[in-house]
């Protein structure tokens, strides 16, 4: 197994519940390591760019509506076989559907309303990191 590059995002729905500290704890807990940290709040084109992948699907107007509407925090994480151990972490896209011990079970709201993000393949990981991480600004 390689070490991997995985993105984050904490949700605008976590961030506005004050899940900040609690959701990076997790990933901290659970032996990732954060490269880079940022908090911004995502242009339209930024989310739609980001999400480009599920533009024809029906929930795309509202999931750039919900990334768009406060802030995020996303980061840069590390380590060995990252982008699986970070979506066993995240838990099931439906909080409904989550395991007990995932951040989408104690944070997530429904299947919108899911906390955060992680990417889901080691391409995305690299690709997505580059997204919000120039390379110089990793070590
Ligand atoms: P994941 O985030 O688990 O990789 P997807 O890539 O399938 O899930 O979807 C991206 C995001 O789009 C989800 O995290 C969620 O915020 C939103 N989403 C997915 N499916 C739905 C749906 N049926 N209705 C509303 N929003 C959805
Ligand atoms: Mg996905």
């Amino acid at each position: 197994m390689a070490v991997e590059r995985t993105l984050s995002i904490i949700k605008p729905d976590a961030v506005e519940q004050n899940n900040i500290g609690n959701i990076l704890a997790m990933i901290q807990a659970a032996g990732l390591e954060v490269l880079g940290l940022r908090m911004l709040h995502l242009s339209r084109a930024q989310a739609e760019g980001f999400y480009e992948v599920h533009k024809d699907r029906p929930f795309f107007g509202e999931l750039v509506e919900f990334m768009t509407r406060g802030p995020v925090v996303v980061s840069a994480l590390a380590g060995e076989d990252a982008v699986a151990r970070h979506r066993t972490l995240m838990g099931a896209t439906d909080p409904a559907e989550a395991d007990e011990g995932t951040i989408r079970k104690a944070y997530g709201t429904d299947i919108g309303k899911n906390a955060c993000h992680g990417s889901d393949s080691v391409e995305n990981g690299k690709a997505e990191v580059t997204y919000f991480f120039p390379e110089y600004l990793l070590k």
